[in-house]
């Protein structure tokens, strides 16, 4: 299978895992989530983009830090924002 992954992707040899299993900022203000991502950048786990608040994708935004790792049991993926790119792990 040829890989489509992006430099980014291709430049993490260690997937970050949650610390815990919540979104750091749904849990400030009391809000609720649906999957879960891990920024590979700083470690901080937000909600993805089928929640109400997405914090993920505003986070690689705002922060410029490009790839996440799901955070779900069972799922080793990564994605790039800035790349739209895809990476099974
Ligand atoms: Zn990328
Ligand atoms: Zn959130
Ligand atoms: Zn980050």
């Amino acid at each position: 299978m040829e890989s489509q992954s992006c430099l980014h992707i291709r430049g993490i040899d260690a997937v970050k895992h949650p610390k815990k299993h919540e979104c750091e900022e749904c849990v400030k203000i009391g809000s609720r989530w649906v999957h879960l991502r891990t920024c590979q950048t700083c470690g901080g786990t937000r909600c993805c983009d089928s929640s109400p608040n997405r914090h993920a994708s505003k986070h690689a935004r705002a922060s410029s830090h490009p790839v996440v790792a799901s955070a779900e049991p069972g799922e080793r993926w990564l994605y790039c924002f800035p790349d739209d790119a895809y990476s099974e792990y």
